[in-house]
């Protein structure tokens, strides 16, 4: 959507350590989504853009990726002490643009923040291996170097945890970047940019292109950008994981989910109610790792039912700058009306609609909030796999239960998903916990933990059609993903000339 208000705020591209205008004159209104007005405009890059923001990380990757890590490790030192005095700036923001509650968004930043200490640390984990003594005379060893120019582009749900789980390593790891963030919540990744430059970054080595499809597909089709880190729907993850194999790019697209939380009987089940709460309704379910399925075993579900639609109906749902709050609007107009129809679509299917988000009243939410994008939780029971609204991804505040009867008969549901980012199981056996760890086809495992999201030193990543790759988000992956491995092999001959040689050479 359009909006030509000459006097709002714009947001634009950051490159060569400066905010700058976009070459084309395409817009998109940014919306403040708790009371649905029209908070800024950002623009939407082109392919001359994306040329402009290569062309200057290029030319700054060169001495950047020369520079001796532990100094680029010193900027990243920097950049984590400016993070942590913007931490609620940032957060603000976040709720602002995105919805989600003010305290949820300080989590995020400071889960951005810990891949920051995590590339810190750059030096030590960009260390290669050596043999001495390969052969007589000769040593072997490998080292690691970066790729050059790097994009990412990431979804509207994260607009700062996402993009730190890309950009802290690969700049730390010597590579240039370019972010391409959501349109929705733009204006994180202008500050972030700004805190860069602050610690030392020089300019052109972080590069911001605001935009849509078009900056995403001129930064793959162009020659000088070397990998795509790329976070969202699985559609799209895949289109791009597909087009990198065919362009020769390093590609990792993150994709979709449906996230199971298994309750089994011997389950303390206070806990279990509040995971469920927790994780199916936090930042309105627009988490990749939020619980969209309670797979409830053997006679969970009555003993529990009441509690879920009571709690579901007990939700504080505020306009996210309220401290009390617990679930904010959704993101945008268009994403309330998916929701809502996904809603309609379950009851089409048959199953149980136990508690009904779309009838939440806004008003009570705030003063202002009679034109926010606004719905309640929303419960459904007796939902079955042949259900669209079991297998498709509603990514809103919709919790679906499913009912079976064994642990074998859960583990079984969850491995025939498409999706498999992330699972939890609620058990009080050991035995359970270790099966179901050991046997579920899911990338994220909690036992007793509803949001399992790993820790950056582990890394990031579903398996299925939840991660197109074969390496995950940040940690050692991370490093890996943003370097390539080259191996030396030397030797100072000293003495009479060994001759050609023409056999295939071995250790002697
Ligand atoms: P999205 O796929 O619509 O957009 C993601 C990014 O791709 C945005 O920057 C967007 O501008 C860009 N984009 C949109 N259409 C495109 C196209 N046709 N070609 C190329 N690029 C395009 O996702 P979203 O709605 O912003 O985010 C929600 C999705 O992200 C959900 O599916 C969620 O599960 C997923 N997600 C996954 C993870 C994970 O780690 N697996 C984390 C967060 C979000």
């Amino acid at each position: 959507m359009t909006d030509h208000t000459p006097s709002l705020p714009l947001v634009e591209h950051f490159i060569q350590g400066h905010t700058v205008a976009s070459h084309g004159a395409r817009k998109q209104a940014v919306h403040h989504p708790a009371s649905g007005h029209v908070s800024k405009e950002v623009v939407l890059g082109d392919a001359a853009d994306v040329n402009a923001a290569v062309l200057a990380a290029q030319q700054a990757q060169v001495a950047w990726g020369e520079m001796p890590p532990i100094r680029r490790s010193r900027v990243m030192f920097r950049f984590l002490e400016l993070l942590n005095a913007h931490k609620d700036e940032l957060a603000h923001m976040i709720t602002a643009e995105h919805g989600k509650v003010f305290t949820d968004a300080q989590g995020e930043v400071s889960r951005g923040i810990d891949i920051v200490e995590f590339a810190c640390g750059i030096p030590q984990l960009l260390k290669g291996d050596f043999t001495d003594q390969v052969s007589t005379g000769i040593d072997n060893w490998s080292l690691r170097q970066p790729l050059g120019v790097v994009a990412g582009v990431t979804p509207f749900n994260f607009p700062v945890m996402v993009p730190m789980w890309m950009f802290p390593v690969a700049l730390a790891c010597g590579n240039a970047f370019i972010l391409k963030p959501s349109p929705l919540d733009p204006s994180p990744s202008l500050l972030m940019a700004r805190l860069l430059s602050e610690a030392g970054l020089p300019d052109g080595v972080f590069n911001v292109i605001q935009g849509d499809k078009d900056v995403v597909e001129a930064l793959m089709q162009h020659p000088g950008v070397h990998a795509l880190s790329f976070v969202g729907s699985t559609p799209i993850a895949h289109h791009l994981y597909q087009m990198g194999a065919q362009l020769g790019k390093r590609v990792q697209a993150l994709g979709g989910a449906k996230n199971h939380m298994v309750v089994m009987p011997d389950a303390d089940l206070d806990q279990a109610v509040d995971a469920l709460i927790g994780s199916a309704y936090g930042s309105a379910g627009e988490r990749c790792m939020a619980i969209s399925v309670a797979v409830l075993v053997g006679d969970v579900g009555e003993k529990i039912m009441p509690q879920l639609i009571k709690r579901t109906q007990a939700l504080k749902i505020k306009d996210g700058e309220q401290l009390d709050a617990e679930m904010g609007p959704i993101v945008s107009r268009a994403a309330k009306e998916r929701i809502s129809g996904y809603i309609a679509l379950g009851v089409e299917e048959g199953a149980q609609l136990l508690v009904d988000g779309r009838t939440f009243d806004p008003s009570t939410a705030g003063e202002h909030c009679q034109d926010g994008f606004w719905l309640g939780g929303t419960l459904f029971d007796h939902v079955t796999p042949s259900m669209r609204i079991y297998q498709e991804e509603i990514f809103g505040p919709v919790l679906v239960c499913v009912h079976v009867p064994h642990l074998e008969a859960a583990i079984a549901l969850i491995n025939a998903h498409e999706f498999g980012n992330g699972v939890s199981c609620f058990t009080r056996e050991g035995h359970v916990a270790r099966e179901f760890s050991r046997r579920i086809q899911v990338g994220m495992v909690g036992i007793n933990v509803p949001i399992p999201v790993p820790m950056a030193w582990i890394g990031f990543g579903g398996w299925k059609r939840s991660l197109f790759g074969d390496m995950h988000a940040y940690g050692e992956e991370g490093v890996r993903f943003y370097t390539k491995q080259k191996s030396i092999m030397q030797r100072w001959p000293q003495g009479t000339p060994l001759g050609a040689e023409f056999v295939m050479p071995t250790s002697k």
